[in-house]
């Protein structure tokens, strides 16, 4: 199937020619003719399966093609998404698939100066990317006006009810125009999103590219039980063991991402960290160190779990295991990306034996463990497996000491 064949223009399909895409994912096959017919839409698509393009192509010609352009201090269309990553990282996709197009792109997040971001909306845009907080602050300073918005795209809508987005969505949509086009993208499904999906999608068009709730097939995963505070030192065992090139580590705490930089400097080991405490510049040079290949090893706390697009990222490894299970679908995301395969391992600790449950159920697998040796813990982690069962053993019996013990070898080896 051929981009054109989707009711793509030209000045579209040659753009996706320049970027060395053949043909389109599933998600897109799926999304584009429905987006370009005005159809809303409900994608079940997880991150590397090409989702955003699934939905910013479609936009992008629509935009191109119809209606009035964008008034001052107002948006055409809104994509809003979780994180000042993802945020970074849709708009530097809309950039690249609307080159040519004589259309106006923003984004804009919290936690930079707010100034900049009011004088680009003077002008007017045709597509504003920007997470739910910061675009509320612009709508009550007048910066930014709803009127003229054709089409809403939330992206990563699970992720944004994670994060407590929920009231600040609800907000937006009262400002919003009735009429309007809705796309929702979401990996998973949970009943919270089903609701929201209810009260702001008509009719749309259901499409589920992969199957629900599960990683990307093409990464082999398997976790490592291990005592807690023995993770950083294997952690830099793997590492050196594997001869892994480039490494994304996820950690619980902002703490212990700091700790881990730490002990990889004192080993020599490029690295660098991303985490909600470091201002965004810092965390937009980490990922540009890390993309382009200066930093070995990226620690990051879940703030970095979504919309870090990072081409051919053979290992992830979860030095801590999320706390939500849905974490772990994402994290792994970053690897396998658009059928490339990769690794996800998680160094597993006996307290994080509930979590590790709680992601086998979700992603219906059992996650192979291989212990490591000289790193056995002293601490078992109970087995697990995929219908949420954990297997207590019994406790050994104590060894009966002395001569006690030789009487009982007897008795066995007389049956
Ligand atoms: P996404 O799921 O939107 O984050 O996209 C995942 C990755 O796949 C990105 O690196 C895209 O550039 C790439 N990609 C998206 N669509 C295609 C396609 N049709 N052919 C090749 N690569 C693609």
């Amino acid at each position: 199937m051929s981009f054109a064949s989707l009711g793509l223009i030209d000045q579209i399909t040659r753009t996706l020619a320049s970027l060395q895409y053949v043909s389109p994912t599933a998600v897109q096959s799926q999304a584009i003719p429905a987006v370009l017919a005005g159809r809303d839409v409900m994608a079940a698509a997880q991150t590397g399966t090409g989702k955003t393009a699934g939905f910013a192509l479609p936009l992008l010609q629509r935009l191109a093609m119809e209606g009035a352009q964008a008034a001052s201090n107002s948006a055409r269309s809104l994509i809003l998404v979780p994180t000042r990553e993802l945020a970074e990282q849709v708009h530097e996709s809309v950039k690249a698939y609307g080159a040519g197009l004589p259309l106006r792109t923003m984004v804009a997040y919290g936690g930079v100066s707010i100034n900049p971001q009011m004088m680009r909306l003077r002008k007017g845009v045709d597509v504003l990317v920007a997470t739910p907080g910061r675009l509320l602050d612009l709508q009550r300073q007048n910066a930014v006006r709803f009127n003229q918005v054709q089409t809403l795209v939330l992206d990563e809508a699970d992720r944004m009810l994670d994060l407590g987005f929920s009231r600040d969505i609800d907000k937006l949509l009262a400002l919003l125009p009735k009429q309007r086009q809705t796309l929702l993208f979401s990996a998973t499904f949970s009943d919270p999103i089903r609701a929201l999906a209810g009260k702001l999608l008509h009719d749309p068009v259901s499409i589920e590219a992969t199957p629900r709730n599960t990683t990307v097939r093409a990464i082999r995963q398997w976790i490592v039980p291990v005592d807690k505070k023995r993770k950083p030192e294997l952690f830099l065992h793997l590492l050196k063991r594997h001869g892994w090139g480039q490494v994304l580590a996820f950690v619980k705490t902002r703490k212990g991402v700091d700790q881990l930089v730490e002990l990889l400097a004192s080993k020599r080991i490029d690295a660098d960290s991303i985490h909600g405490d470091k201002p965004q510049p810092a965390r937009l040079r980490a990922l540009a160190r890390f993309k382009a290949g200066e930093v070995k090893v990226l620690v990051a706390t879940d703030v970095a779990a979504r919309g870090l697009d990072i081409e051919e990222l053979p290992v992830v490894v979860n030095v801590d295991l999320p706390i939500v299970a849905e974490d772990y679908v994402h994290r792994t995301g970053r690897t396998g990306r658009a059928g490339a395969s990769g690794e996800a391992v998680s160094l597993v600790c006996a307290d994080e034996v509930q979590q590790l449950a709680a992601i086998e159920v979700l992603t219906g697998q059992t996650l192979q463990r291989k212990d490591e040796p000289g790193f056995e813990p002293e601490h078992r982690v109970p087995q697990t497996n995929a219908s949420g069962q954990v297997v207590k053993k019994p406790k050994k019996p104590k060894k009966p000491k002395g001569e006690a013990r030789v009487v009982q070898e007897d008795v066995r080896f007389r049956k």
